[in-house]
């Protein structure tokens, strides 16, 4: 955590989001000298070889945290998570008639609208979770209404805003193939990655900076990537040109990189998915047995580990709660900006002290106002 003055500051943003202290401490040391070049990561050509060095351990390092077999392609790709949703669209329904498309939050929603866009191809919504703004339960893959013949079907693991996680994800039998939004959840828990036909994450939630997109394709789906499709959006020509297409987002990479090593020494994914499970269940008990002075809405099995979403009975005492936690040092606590009420993103770099000076700040709060 940063600290001002003496006391810490735990940072609960959504996104740009927490990074670990002992990453952004290597970066302030090799700010204007990595490893001994008496340059900067940041102003060295992505083609260099030290560049390529760092580009190439980032991806190793990715590969072993997520256990991602030889057959699957590793990108890292500009445009963020949004640019995927037409992306995957254009290169991976190519053909296609139908691909289906499940919405479960507002990321999910946001993308279906965005996919039927420059294409033939139908965009099928398979399952819907929710009104507008007022998701409170994910639907199962068993009540999808899919097309086993669709180009894929798309669905968001965990809704960054609306606080939904699949808990139990889909498995891809009798499914098309399986392309999945991961950007608010990826490296939080083990996955496997041979479900997916495609994953992909914008950096900035669990990950690194905002400016790097990542992702995981399964070779044999570059077949549809058609070269109708201009080059800068081809899954396969950034794959052909190892992902030097053109230039990437050299230092998120960099700093990701740094990420994916600090990961490797908590113990890698198995273990910190233990420590987001403690942390997310101590969370949603001091809401549940605050008497109902703190509501969260979501079903239990739906209940996101990554964005803990809460509200009390009135916008003002939310504006309070928010406020007062911000002066304690626990920072960024507000809902989305349509959504309101609070939300506590507690990704893999927010410490399980972060979580704890969040629920006792959360008792005093409701000592004093409750
Ligand atoms: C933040 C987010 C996005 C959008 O990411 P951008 O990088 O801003 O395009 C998409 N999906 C999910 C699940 C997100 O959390």
């Amino acid at each position: 955590m940063m600290t001002t003055q003496n006391s810490p500051v735990y940072n609960f943003s959504a996104g740009p989001a927490i990074l670990p202290d002992a990453v952004l401490r290597t970066a302030q040391q090799e700010l204007l000298d990595y490893n001994g070049s008496g340059l900067s990561v940041m102003t060295m050509s992505h083609r260099s070889d030290v560049f390529m060095s760092i580009l190439h351990h980032a991806e190793q390092d990715l590969r072993q945290l997520l256990n991602i077999p030889d057959n699957y392609k590793i990108l890292f790709l500009q445009g963020g998570a949004s640019a995927q949703f037409n992306m995957m669209t254009l290169n991976l329904a190519h053909g296609f008639k139908r691909a289906d498309s499940v919405v479960s939050g507002n990321w999910s929603r946001i993308a279906h609208q965005q996919m039927g866009k420059l294409t033939q191809t139908e965009i099928h919504l398979a399952a819907h979770g929710g009104d507008l703004f007022d998701y409170q339960d994910i639907p199962p893959a068993a009540s999808w209404d899919i097309d086993p013949q669709s180009a894929f079907v798309h669905f968001c693991s965990n809704e960054t805003v609306h606080g939904l996680q699949y808990l139990d994800l889909p498995k891809p039998d009798g499914l098309p193939t399986l392309v999945c939004d991961m950007s608010s959840e990826i490296l939080s828990r083990q996955i496997n990655v041979s479900d997916y036909g495609m994953i992909y994450a914008g950096a900035q939630k669990n990950i690194g900076p905002s400016g790097a997109t990542i992702v995981i394709i399964r070779e044999d789906l570059l077949d549809r990537s058609d070269d109708s499709i201009p080059d800068v959006w081809n899954y396969k020509k950034h794959v052909i040109k190892q992902g030097m297409y053109n230039t990437p987002a050299t230092y998120p990479i960099y700093i990701s990189g740094l990420v994916f090593r600090w990961l490797q020494a908590q113990g890698g994914v198995a273990q910190i998915e233990k420590t987001n499970a403690l942390k997310a269940s101590l969370l949603y008990q001091a809401i549940d047995n605050s008497n109902g002075f703190y509501i969260n809405n979501i079903k239990e099995h739906a209940r996101s580990r990554m964005n803990v979403i809460f509200h009390t009975a009135d916008k003002a005492t939310d504006d309070l709660f928010i406020q007062e936690a911000s002066l304690r040092g626990l920072s960024m606590l507000n809902g989305y900006k349509s959504m309101g009420g609070m939300r506590a993103s507690i990704y893999n770099a927010m410490p399980l002290q972060g979580v704890e000076a969040l629920i006792d700040f959360m008792r005093d709060f409701q000592r004093r106002h409750g």
